[in-house]
C-alpha cells in the first residue's frame, strides 16, 4: 500500500524522507506543495528532482477522503460529507462571516460520550479519524473555495473564500483522538503547511481532563470547554463524561492550561435548552462557578435533529441568561446559528455513521434529501 502523506506532521515527514535517503528541505518543499499549493500530483511538484517525483510515484501518494454529497445553505454556509469507508461518514462545515473564514472540523466518526443533547452522540462511536483524514478536510475545503471562488472583477460578491480560522468542533471528541488531532493540529501551525495562528486555531473538549494537560504542553491552541450546567448534578446528566472528570477537576485543568495558551481565557460553551439549564437562578449559578477562571462565554441556542428530546430556549429566556452573565463583566456572544437549512449547525452534524447502539436502526440522521 502507498504511504499517503497526509498522514504525517513535519516532523513525521521529515523521518520518512530520512527513512528513503532523502535531505530534510525536500519534506519542506514536498509540504508547501501539498499544502499551500493544494498540490496532490508529484509530477506537478517542478522543483522536485524527476527521479524523486518518480520513487514518490511508486511509494506514497496525497489522498484526502472522498467527498459524497456537497451542500450549500442560504447562508452561504458549504457542508461536506466526507466517506471514511466501511458505511462511516463524516461532516466538515465552512462558515463565511465578515472578515474571516471558519472550517469546523470533525475528529471522529460518531462520539462515544453520549451527550444528551448531541445529535453525533446519539449515533455512538464508531472509530477515531486519521491524521490524513483530520487534515484532509482543510485540504479538500482550501481546494474547492479555490475552485469556486468568483475570479476578482467578475462583477459576482466576492464572499470569503478562505479558511483563516477552524475550530475541531465537528462530529467526535478530539482529546480522545489525541495524538491523530495534535498531528492535525502541527500542520495547521507549520509555516510550511497551513501557518495558522495558535489563536486561530480551537480545540472544542467536553472536558477530558488529563487530555487538555496533555495538549497544554504538547500543542497549546485556543481552547473551548463545553460545559452546558452550572453545577455537577445536571452535568452529569447532559454531559455523561462529567461523572469521570467532574466539574472542580475540569476548572482546575482550564486554570492549569491557561498558564500555557496562546489566549488569555478559555471560552465555555453553554448549549441552552428550554426549562433545562436556561433559568436565572443557573445563570447565578454559573457565575459563582467559573467566578476564578478568566473566561468567555458562547451561548449556543439548541439546534434539534430527529432524535431531540430538548426544546431550543426562548430568545427571551436567552437573553435573560445572557445579561446576568454581562452584569458579572463577563464576555457573552450568543452563536448565531448557521447553516440549520442543511442540518450543518452545532450538534446537528451527523454523517452516515455506522450505528453502534442500534438507538436510531441504522439510517442516517439529520441528511436533508
Ligand atoms: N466533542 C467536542 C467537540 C464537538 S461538539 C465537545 O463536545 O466540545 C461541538 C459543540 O457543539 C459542543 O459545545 C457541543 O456541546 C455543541 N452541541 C452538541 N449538540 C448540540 C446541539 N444539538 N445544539 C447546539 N449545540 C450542540
Ligand atoms: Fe461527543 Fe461533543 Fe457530541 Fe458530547 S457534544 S456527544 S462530546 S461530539
Amino acid at each position: 500500500m502507498k504511504q499517503n502523506l497526509l498522514d504525517f506532521d513535519v516532523q513525521q515527514l521529515t523521518a520518512w524522507f530520512a527513512e528513503h535517503g532523502e535531505k530534510p528541505f525536500r519534506a519542506k518543499q514536498v509540504l508547501r506543495w501539498i499544502y499551500k499549493a493544494g498540490e496532490s500530483d508529484f509530477d506537478a511538484m517542478s522543483d522536485l528532482a524527476v527521479s524523486l517525483r518518480e520513487k514518490l510515484k511508486q511509494i506514497a501518494c496525497v489522498q484526502a477522503p472522498k467527498v459524497m454529497r456537497e451542500e450549500l445553505s442560504d447562508d452561504g454556509t458549504r457542508k461536506w460529507l466526507l466517506d471514511m469507508g466501511t458505511g462511516n461518514a463524516v461532516e466538515t462545515v465552512f462558515i463565511p462571516e465578515e472578515g474571516r473564514g471558519t472550517l469546523c472540523v470533525s475528529t471522529q466518526a460518531g462520539c462515544a460520550l453520549d451527550c444528551a443533547f448531541c445529535s453525533t452522540g446519539k449515533q455512538g462511536f464508531s472509530r477515531n479519524l486519521s491524521t490524513a483524514e483530520i487534515i484532509g478536510q482543510l485540504w479538500w475545503a482550501n481546494h474547492q473555495l479555490g475552485k469556486d471562488a468568483p475570479s476578482a472583477g467578475s462583477g459576482q460578491a466576492q464572499g470569503n473564500w478562505q479558511i483563516s480560522n477552524v475550530v475541531l468542533m465537528g462530529m467526535g471528541e478530539p482529546l480522545l483522538n489525541f495524538d491523530h488531532t495534535v498531528s492535525a493540529l502541527r500542520l495547521m501551525l507549520d509555516d510550511h503547511a497551513y501557518g495558522l495562528s495558535r489563536r486561530r486555531v480551537t480545540v472544542s473538549t467536553s472536558g477530558i481532563v488529563p487530555a487538555m494537560d496533555r495538549l497544554r504542553d504538547e500543542c497549546p491552541v485556543a481552547l473551548a470547554v463545553s460545559l452546558h450546567a452550572p453545577n455537577d448534578k445536571l452535568r452529569d446528566e447532559l454531559v455523561p463524561v462529567n461523572q469521570k472528570y467532574p466539574l472542580k477537576e475540569l476548572l482546575a485543568a482550564c486554570k492549569r492550561y491557561l498558564e500555557k495558551a496562546p489566549r488569555d481565557f478559555i471560552t465555555f460553551e453553554y448549549v441552552l435548552l428550554d426549562g433545562v439549564n436556561d433559568s436565572v437562578q443557573q445563570a447565578h449559578e454559573l457565575v459563582r462557578l467559573v467566578s476564578d477562571v478568566p473566561c468567555k462565554f458562547n451561548l449556543i441556542p439548541f439546534n434539534p435533529f430527529p432524535q431531540a428530546h430538548y426544546r431550543r430556549s426562548k430568545p427571551e429566556a436567552i437573553r435573560r441568561f445572557r445579561d446576568v452573565l454581562m452584569e458579572a463583566d463577563i464576555v457573552v456572544t450568543t452563536r448565531k446559528t448557521r447553516g440549520d437549512d442543511i442540518a450543518a449547525a452545532c450538534g446537528q452534524l451527523a454523517g452516515l455513521v455506522q450505528d453502534k447502539t442500534k438507538r436510531t436502526m441504522q439510517r442516517p440522521v439529520a441528511l436533508h434529501d
